[in-house]
């Protein structure tokens, strides 16, 4: 296909009402070089349906990324797995030891991710820890911009697109994923934001850990760059 299209397949808002919702996040994103899921739901009978109603196979995916260890996210991947050994599995170095070796007996194909990683040219695995947990992000170099994908990003959205940009030398075009900001003062929500905002973000798209408060003022704040995310979502970008 030319072009990137990225489809939210998993997420506890509703985009697409033939989609079902779940707290967790999970994405697709269709790349020249592969078909990658970025994260995979909490429950695997969630994201079977909802992969089969954005009529994609579990075999068609080439790459699954994992952000982070949490179960939201990582709760897909076994029954992942097991229809689709050949995906290649990327996961943050701390991951889960016992998760890790029990993935081991069912795929070759399992990598840890310690420090920032290029998948292939213009794709960035960027990685960011705090004292508690490691998450890496995706960064998609397109001739517009760079697409983020970001997990739940526990150590800071406004981080991590720092760390996007500094590693890519380029600006952001579109940000998409958990913002993490649901138990964040509105002060922090407002001073998050603003960062966001002098970082020259061209578009914002938070769906998941984001927080009604924080959706909100960041819609005000963004106006007609706001997109709305949730499951059965899809924006499509020029590479
Ligand atoms: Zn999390
Ligand atoms: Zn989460």
């Amino acid at each position: 296909m030319n072009g990137i299209k990225i489809t939210t397949i998993y997420d506890n808002i509703k985009s697409d009402a033939r989609f079902q919702t779940d707290w967790g996040f999970g994405c697709i994103i269709d790349h020249p070089y592969a078909r990658i899921l970025f994260d995979t739901g909490e429950k695997p009978e969630i994201l079977e349906a909802n992969l089969k109603t954005a009529s994609i196979t579990p075999e068609s995916i080439d790459i699954i990324i994992l952000s982070h260890k949490h179960s939201d996210h990582q709760g897909g991947l076994f029954w992942l797995t097991q229809k689709n050994p050949n995906a290649k599995i990327y996961i943050p170095k701390t991951w889960n030891k016992k998760l890790e070796t029990q993935l081991s007996q069912w795929t070759t194909n399992l990598h840890t991710i310690k420090d920032d990683f290029l998948l292939t040219k213009g794709l960035h695995l960027i990685v960011t820890e705090n004292f508690s947990i490691r998450e890496q992000t995706l960064a998609i170099e397109t001739s517009q911009g760079t697409l983020v994908i970001t997990g739940c990003s526990h150590t800071g959205v406004d981080h991590i697109a720092q760390k996007v940009q500094t590693t890519t030398k380029s600006n952001i075009l579109a940000i998409f994923g958990g913002f993490h900001l649901l138990r964040s003062s509105k002060k922090e929500i407002v001073d998050i934001t603003e960062k966001l905002k002098h970082m020259q973000i061209k578009r914002i798209a938070p769906c998941h850990c984001t927080g009604e408060e924080a959706t909100e003022i960041i819609e005000t704040q963004f106006g007609q760059n706001f997109i709305p995310n949730g499951a059965g979502a899809q924006f499509v970008f020029e590479e």
